[in-house]
């Protein structure tokens, strides 16, 4: 069994408590919780706000909650929606309006003169080394600039150049849309064609998750005329965290490059890119880093590359030397490492959206909220099958039970058809704010950074009566 689930279950046990479902459980666990202060650096949407009509819905109120929340308000929504926009950090506002007076006080010498020591020329310097930190990079590994898909684009550049032996990308075949576009453009780019050359891994029948033995089997199987593989770090739908250290070991060995997209795991899990000697990552920083919708992106370029310069690349002026960069020449001096890959320079404003959650997880480590994320979605997945007991046939998780295998969210099939919507809508009436996947699937994800095991359980006592209401 799990270390979540042990350790959840330990608590029960020396509380005494009757059934996993006892109201005192969730007030213990937040009390134990080293992390809870973090919740309070967050602002939590109100119920009120998105969902004028949840006061007229006989809901189990929320002053059933067994100590009356010591950590939520009675107007506050169950949010469990951090894989898709991550909470406003409250100190945000403030580092905003900084740049926004300096602005509007200085204008354009906020470039180099910058009241609060940080010059906007070199804005991205203040969110590298705690970016690098949540990746487990070398700060010169990693860069602040776009967005995801961008930067999905601007790495196939270097790191997929298709030679007559190889030329194949292995992808899993369930990948985000917006990454198979990518994918799908940059081999059409190439004059090549999507179906020869696109390698898709999928679950075997019956399976949501994907094997890492499977994985492992096809990039062996098609390595030798194979270019890349590129995967996703955490699979957005099933929520699965791939093994991406021996997936890059299998690719290395089969001479193939890797790529990962870190959508979903960024700020979610411990990630190594560095020891596991991953070529390139990306990421988006509005998921569980908290960055806002829209939030700049990140990317990743192992060290081994950073002197190659035969490597090919769409080039811009943030990612030439900076000390020729203003005399304005022709010259093109890469920056060794993934700075040499930025273009243009950044938004201050999102750079510095990103700048106010990074402060907030310089306070604590990726080690300490996973071990709080592993027990909240243990706690999460004793409740759901609590439920599925209630309601037998109603729901499953096609999330992998194994705790290595996830995150923090567990994605919920509902097995009677047109039943997923009902039971979303119900929840929304209830202030609970999760994300659905039509036509069956609901996704929940309670971030350790600002949930609490009371969260889990309000939703747990929604989703109960949600499954009642509408049988
Ligand atoms: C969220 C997400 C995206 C979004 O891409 P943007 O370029 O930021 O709009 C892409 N891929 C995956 C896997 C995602 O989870």
């Amino acid at each position: 069994m799990g270390v979540g689930r042990t350790s959840i279950l330990d608590t029960l046990a020396e509380l005494s408590l009757q059934g996993i479902d006892h109201p005192d459980l969730p007030r213990h666990l937040d009390r134990l919780d080293p992390l809870q202060r973090f919740r309070k650096e967050f602002h939590i949407p109100s119920v009120a706000a998105i969902n004028r009509h949840s006061a007229s819905v006989g809901l189990p109120s929320k002053t059933g909650h067994p100590d009356g929340s010591s950590s939520s308000s009675d107007d506050e929504a169950i949010y469990l929606c951090g894989n898709s926009l991550g909470l406003q950090p409250i100190r945000t506002k403030a580092l905003l309006d900084q740049e926004l007076q300096i602005w509007a006080q200085c204008g354009v010498h906020g470039h180099f003169n910058h009241q609060f020591d940080r010059p906007w020329v070199s804005i991205d310097d203040n969110v590298i080394e705690e970016s690098a930190r949540i990746v487990g990079a070398e700060p010169d590994e990693v860069a602040i600039m776009n967005s995801l898909t961008v930067n999905v684009h601007l790495l196939m550049v270097p790191f997929y150049r298709p030679t007559t032996e190889r030329f194949k990308i292995i992808m899993e075949g369930k990948a985000f849309p917006s990454d198979y576009y990518a994918i799908e453009s940059q081999v059409k780019f190439h004059g090549l064609d999507p179906k020869t050359t696109i390698v898709e891994i999928d679950p075997r029948d019956g399976e949501y998750a994907l094997r890492t033995e499977d994985i492992l089997a096809t990039i062996r199987r098609e390595g030798s005329s194979t270019a890349l593989v590129l995967i996703s770090g955490i699979q957005y739908y099933t929520g699965q965290f791939f093994d991406i250290e021996a997936i890059a070991q299998a690719a290395r060995e089969q001479g193939c490059l890797i790529g990962v997209d870190l959508a979903h795991a960024v700020g979610n899990v411990p990630l190594e890119l560095h020891r596991w000697q991953v070529d390139f990552a990306c990421w988006c920083s509005y998921k569980y880093l908290n960055s806002g919708p829209g939030g700049i992106g990140g990317a990743f370029v192992h060290s081994k590359h950073a002197g190659d310069s035969s490597l090919s690349r769409f080039a811009g002026w943030w990612g030439t030397n900076p000390a020729t960069k203003f005399q304005m020449s022709h010259e093109f001096e890469p920056i060794a490492g993934a700075a040499g890959y930025r273009l243009s320079n950044p938004s201050v404003l999102a750079t510095i959206a990103l700048l106010g959650s990074l402060q907030v997880f310089a306070e604590t480590d990726m080690a300490s909220l996973r071990h709080k994320s592993v027990r909240l979605t243990a706690y999460l997945e004793l409740l759901v099958e609590h439920l599925q007991d209630k309601y037998p046939g109603r729901l499953r998780i096609i999330t992998p039970l194994d705790e290595s295998q996830r995150g923090c969210q567990l994605s919920l099939l509902f097995l009677e058809e047109g039943r997923m919507m009902p039971v979303f809508e119900r929840l929304l009436e209830h202030g609970v704010v999760c994300d659905e996947r039509k036509p069956d699937v609901i996704r929940v994800a309670p971030a350790p950074l600002y949930n609490s095991f009371a969260d889990v359980y309000q939703f747990f006592r929604c989703l109960d009566e949600a499954l009642a209401a509408t049988l």
